[in-house]
């Protein structure tokens, strides 16, 4: 039985130390996670990834790679320490230097911390001939990042080390390319639909990525860093950063354009042959020349997703997971030790348990604190948002007895006896598949 009281779940202000500094912005995902025990710093825009939070990065991690699946991609996992002689050959070194981990090993050889893999996985590809009949190739993986922030804030929203989902396709020529782009594109419009928290697709920049086109996906947010123009008529839309202003829409040419914040949470480049040009990375083509690969490069940001959904669907005070990214779908909470309702609800718990079981495989959890009030494991169970709460109160006395449900969605509260509770479960079950 998973056991809240077991959870380990840090919640004491942290060490003075490594309090935020003032000029740090706290928005309201890292404020609720940190004092929830779901993330705790280690050091400035460093964290630590408790239990709950990593199983909501784990829930999302299954949702990628059945995505990944479905489209072909291999996953693979590719070293964190980059040769800087690497980075070197596409001049992508001397660009980047203040945001990249710089390191020495022994024989002082220089090595950077990975922030993006585009280098390594074309010098893996040009590491074997490869012929027209293996392509196109997709590789991802799923690893630490990082990136030496200026200025870390809105907790694992931007910090300097995160957990990064990133794609690299292999093509013979464009016209192939753009169909695994278009491909990838469509895979992750699945995923951010399977999440479940409206995402804003536009236009893209580039970036340091060089390449020519280029799409990013967004989740509207006031503490976003990037602001974007979309169309009210036909939803185009474009990121600030490439079009500083927009009044009239290219596409349909209507000028009803709303202006958004946002967080990026995926990125995807048709890079051409960049990168097997500068590195010489060929395959064999059908008359046997020689020719450079074209390639894709696709990013989401799999700890920053988690940060961000809290961000944009919690209020102040309670936490909202898309159901399909929270720790848990449900928490029971049984009657308090003492108590004239505890008896019954001793008994009837583990039948609880076991019917949820069948619906919810493990993804139940029993906050048995039973030396506290139901009154105050509810409310922090409401705040934790698990979208279904189970309370076993005074009505467990009743014959026959009944469990008091509350749906995070609708945020009421409802009494059913067991069968009718473990049928309208099993019905939200399904719903959500
Ligand atoms: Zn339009």
């Amino acid at each position: 039985m998973n056991s809240l009281k077991s959870i380990f779940r840090p919640i004491k202000p942290t060490n003075i130390n490594i309090s935020f500094k003032p000029d740090e912005l706290i928005s309201n995902s890292q404020k609720l996670m940190l004092e929830l025990g779901l993330i705790r710093q280690s050091a400035n825009g460093l964290y630590h990834i408790l239990p709950f939070a990593q199983r909501s990065i784990d829930k999302l991690i299954s949702i990628i790679n059945k995505n990944m699946m479905e489209i072909g991609a291999q996953k693979i996992t590719m070293p964190i320490l980059i040769q800087s002689k690497l980075w070197k050959t596409t001049n992508r070194l001397s660009k980047n230097l203040e945001d990249l981990y710089i390191l020495k090993d022994r024989k002082s050889k220089e090595f950077l911390l990975s922030p993006t893999h585009e280098e390594v996985v074309t010098n893996l590809f040009s590491s074997d001939p490869t012929t027209y009949r293996q392509l196109p190739l997709m590789l991802y993986q799923i690893g630490t990042k990082f990136r030496d922030e200026i200025r870390p804030k809105l907790g694992i929203i931007r910090s300097k080390e995160f957990l990064m989902k990133d794609l690299y396709s292999f093509d013979r020529d464009q016209e192939s390319a753009i169909i695994s782009y278009n491909k990838v594109c469509q895979a992750y419009e699945k995923i951010f639909d399977h999440i479940g928290v409206k995402y804003i697709k536009v236009d893209g920049s580039s970036g340091m990525m060089g390449g020519s086109q280029s799409h990013e996906f967004h989740y509207p947010a006031e503490v976003g860093d990037d602001t974007l123009f979309q169309c009210k008529n036909c939803g185009f839309g474009i990121n600030k950063e490439i079009s500083p202003e927009l009044v009239k829409c290219p596409k349909c040419s209507s000028v009803d354009i709303k202006c958004t914040k946002a967080i990026e949470v995926g990125h995807t480049f048709l890079l051409g042959t960049f990168y097997s040009e500068a590195m010489c990375a060929k395959y064999s083509d059908l008359d046997g020349t020689l020719k450079p690969p074209y390639m894709g490069s696709y990013g989401l940001g799999v700890s920053r997703i988690i940060g961000a959904s809290v961000e944009c669907l919690s209020t102040q005070n309670i936490i909202q997971w898309p159901r399909s990214l929270s720790p848990f779908t449900v928490c029971i909470i049984p009657a308090k030790e003492g108590s004239i309702e505890e008896n019954v609800s001793q008994n009837n718990l583990s039948g609880l348990y076991n019917n949820l079981i069948e619906i919810f495989g493990d993804d139940i959890i029993v906050d048995d604190r039973t030396h506290m009030t139901i009154g105050k494991r509810f409310i922090e169970a409401k705040k934790l948002g698990f979208p279904f709460v189970v309370v076993m109160g005074k009505k467990i006395n009743e014959n026959p007895s009944l469990y008091e449900l509350y749906d995070s969605s609708s945020k009421k509260s409802d009494y059913y006896e067991l069968n009718n509770l473990i049928n309208f479960l099993k019905k939200q079950c399904l719903e959500q598949i």
